[in-house]
């Protein structure tokens, strides 16, 4: 197989995102992180002073946004009109306008077009929401990952502590179950497992554990062979 894409959905802080990229790198693919891109545009409406759930503004400054994926030797950057964001689309506060705005349907519109023309191009391992069932319903292979609430909590604010964000764990819950209640209950491509997917939950995992389960998942349904460490 030459060019083959692999969707990874679920909720926030399953995981997603570290598994993809530690996959990618095994196997050669190019990783493309979706969540960054609907990332951006929150930043971009959030540095405007836009209120993220407003739709018609949101909608009229659409067109200014400019989200570039630049891939080097330390993974993905996202660009931002041109300007490095990678770290700034990742703070608490954008994490709550992000599922504001991605319930929006021109944005999800604009966003689904460019990831598609990227999976066109590569190999590519591309996580988010609706990466199995909208975006590229035909991947060769679609893993639906999750992990329980508590679980996803713990992971997501070690995560915030090591960017220096402390959070108390009641209150990074319970913003994963309300950012779990949006995203599953939205009109548009609300998050829900493809049909052909295949289910792992971590709940209890090391990343280790994790890693080894998915890569016997994509030898086995791929017959693809890692390339590097
Ligand atoms: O994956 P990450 O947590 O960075 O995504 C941030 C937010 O972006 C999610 O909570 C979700 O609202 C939105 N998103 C989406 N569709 C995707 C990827 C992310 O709606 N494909």
């Amino acid at each position: 197989m030459s060019n083959f894409n692999i969707a990874i959905d679920g909720p926030s802080g399953a995981g997603k995102s570290t598994l993809a990229r530690r996959l990618a790198k095994r196997f050669g693919m190019t990783y493309v992180d979706t969540g960054a891109m609907y990332r951006a545009i929150a930043l971009y409406m959030h540095r405007l002073g836009i209120d993220c759930a407003d739709r018609e503004a949101v909608i009229g400054h659409l067109g200014e946004v400019q989200v570039t994926l630049e891939y080097g030797e330390e993974g993905q950057r996202v660009l931002l009109c041109g300007q490095d964001v990678s770290q700034d689309i990742r703070h608490h506060e954008i994490s709550e306008c992000t599922s504001k705005v991605s319930v929006i349907p021109e944005v999800r519109e604009y966003l689904t077009e460019m990831q598609r023309g990227l999976a066109k191009t590569k190999s590519c391992i591309m996580d988010g929401r609706d990466i199995g069932t909208v975006v590229l319903p035909n991947a060769d292979l679609k893993i639906f990952l999750t992990a329980s609430p508590e679980d996803r909590a713990r992971r997501r604010q070690k995560e915030l502590a090591q960017k220096g964000e402390e959070l108390p764990f009641e209150q990074v819950l319970a913003d994963i179950r309300q950012r779990d209640e949006r995203d599953s209950s939205r009109a548009v491509a609300p998050l829900r497992p493809a049909q052909d997917s295949v289910i792992v939950d971590t709940t209890g995992n090391t990343l280790e554990q994790s890693v080894e389960q998915l890569e016997e998942i994509l030898v086995k349904h791929l017959g693809v062979s890692p390339v590097c460490g």
